[in-house]
């Protein structure tokens, strides 16, 4: 079951292929292999890496 890798919500959109949108924290996320790559949306729709905030990449989905 995929998990919001940021707040853990089960509340989880699929926006693309890869792509996620959490409802809880409104993060989006990419899943490629077992990396996931957090983004937050801006305001003006931009997306800004969470990679300089997250040194460890939590498990995703893998039960
Ligand atoms: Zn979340």
């Amino acid at each position: 079951m995929m998990r919001c890798p940021n707040c853990n919500s089960r509340d989880i959109g699929k926006i693309g292929s890869n792509q996620f949108y959490c409802w809880e924290c409104f993060v989006e996320f990419n899943v490629v292999g077992d990396q996931v790559k957090l983004f937050q949306v801006e305001e003006d729709g931009s997306l800004s890496s969470f990679d300089d905030l997250f040194s460890e990449i939590p498990q995703v989905g893998t039960v």
